[in-house]
C-alpha cells in the first residue's frame, strides 16, 4: 500500500467532520482536473479488479457536490485561463470505455458539463482489448464461472489469491502472458469483445465530437511509459497523436497511460518540438506540481469507495503536508 493511501485511510475519519467550506480555501490551484474513466450499475467483469468504477446514482451525487463547490469550465475556457467565481473544475475520462457514450454523455448534456475522452487509438471499434482489461477479465472468469473451478482446478482457497494476484501484477512488457493465460483457459477476449463492446467505436466518437464533448490521445495502446525507452514512449505518442489530427479530434493536449512517473524531461521536450500544437500534457498523481511546468497532474476520483468530496479533502490535506515537507512538486531529470 503506497504512503498516499495509507495518508488517506488516516485522514478520512477525520476530515468527514468538517464542510467541505473549510477546505476550499486551502485548494492550491484555481483550476483543477479530475478523472474518471467510467459509471456503471453492471457488473463489468474487464474493469472490476482494476479500480472501483462509481455507479449512475454515485456519478450523480458526485456531480451535484461539484456543482455546489465548483464551476465546470470547458476545454477552451481551461486553455484560455477563464476567470471563475468558484474555483474552476474540469472533467476527464480515460481509456474510451463505451459507457461514456451510453450512460455519461446523457447525464453530462441533461447538465450542460463538458468533459475530454483520453481514448487509445488501437482499441477503438473493439478489434482488441487493453491488456489491463484482460487481467481483470481473466480473473473475473476464474472467480465467477463455476466451471473453471469443477473442471479444471482444484484450488485452495489461499492458492487461487495468490494466482489472481499474480495475473493482475503482470506488467506491460510481459502483456502477452495475458494472451497466453486467456487461450490456456479458452477465455476468448476479440469474442468477448464482439458479443460486449468495452471500447467507443469510431461513429460513437464523432457523434460524441459533433455534442460538443472532447477527444484526445491516451497514446496508441496504453502503454506503461516508464516501461518503453525515449524513442518507443515518443513513437507511441506519435502514433496517437497523428490518428487525432487525421480523425478531426483535439491535438493540444495529451493524458499518461497510467503514470507520468519517471519520464524524463528529454521526452517532453521532443514531443512538445515535434507538436507546435501540443499545449500541454497531463499526469494523474492528484493535486501536485511538476517541475515540467507544461505538465499537470490531474486527480483520480476512482480509489476505493470514497467520494468525491473525500478525495478532494483528503488530496488538499496531503497537499499541504507535502508542501510542508517540500515534496508537492514532482523532480524531473
Ligand atoms: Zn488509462
Amino acid at each position: 500500500m503506497s504512503f498516499k493511501t495509507r495518508f488517506f485511510r488516516v485522514i478520512n475519519p477525520l476530515s468527514k467532520n468538517f464542510s467541505f467550506d473549510h477546505f476550499s480555501k486551502l485548494l492550491p490551484f484555481e483550476t483543477i482536473i479530475i478523472v474518471y474513466h467510467l459509471v456503471s450499475d453492471k457488473n463489468v467483469k474487464h474493469v472490476k479488479h482494476l479500480f472501483p468504477y462509481r455507479s449512475v446514482n454515485q456519478f450523480e451525487k458526485d456531480l451535484d457536490f461539484l456543482s455546489k463547490h465548483f464551476e465546470f469550465i470547458d476545454w477552451d475556457d481551461y486553455l484560455s485561463k477563464k476567470k471563475t467565481s468558484k474555483p474552476g473544475i474540469l472533467l476527464t475520462f480515460d481509456d474510451g470505455y463505451i459507457e461514456f457514450y451510453d450512460i455519461i454523455s446523457p447525464i453530462l448534456l441533461k447538465k450542460g458539463i463538458f468533459a475530454i475522452n483520453y481514448i487509445n487509438p488501437k482499441f477503438i471499434d473493439n478489434n482488441e482489448m487493453m491488456w489491463r482489461n484482460k487481467a481483470s477479465l481473466i480473473v473475473s472468469e476464474i472467480i465467477e464461472d463455476e466451471n473453471f473451478q469443477d473442471k479444471m482446478f482444484e484450488w485452495t482457497g489461499n492458492e487461487l489469491k495468490e494466482i489472481i494476484s499474480s495475473i493482475l501484477s503482470i506488467n506491460f512488457k510481459d502483456k502477452h502472458q495475458l494472451d497466453e493465460i486467456a487461450e490456456h483457459l479458452e477465455i476468448d477476449t476479440k469474442n468477448y469483445l464482439k458479443t460486449n463492446p468495452v471500447y467507443l467505436t469510431t461513429n460513437q466518437l464523432q457523434k460524441l465530437k459533433n455534442d460538443g464533448f472532447g477527444i484526445a490521445s491516451h497514446g496508441w495502446d496504453h502503454p506503461l511509459y516508464n516501461q518503453l525507452s525515449l524513442t518507443e514512449q515518443l513513437e507511441n505518442t506519435q502514433k496517437a497523436l497523428d490518428y487525432m489530427n487525421e480523425n478531426h479530434f483535439l491535438i493540444d493536449s495529451f493524458a499518461f497511460p497510467f503514470t507520468d512517473n519517471l519520464v524524463k524531461n528529454q521526452f517532453f521536450d521532443s514531443v512538445f518540438s515535434q507538436n507546435p500544437d501540443l499545449r500541454v500534457t497531463f499526469g494523474a498523481a492528484g493535486l501536485k506540481l511538476d517541475s515540467n511546468k507544461k505538465n499537470i497532474q490531474r486527480v483520480p476520483i476512482e480509489i476505493r469507495n470514497y467520494s468525491v468530496e473525500e478525495i478532494l479533502k483528503n488530496e488538499i490535506i496531503y497537499y499541504q503536508f507535502l508542501r510542508n515537507t517540500k515534496k508537492n512538486r514532482i523532480k524531473r531529470s
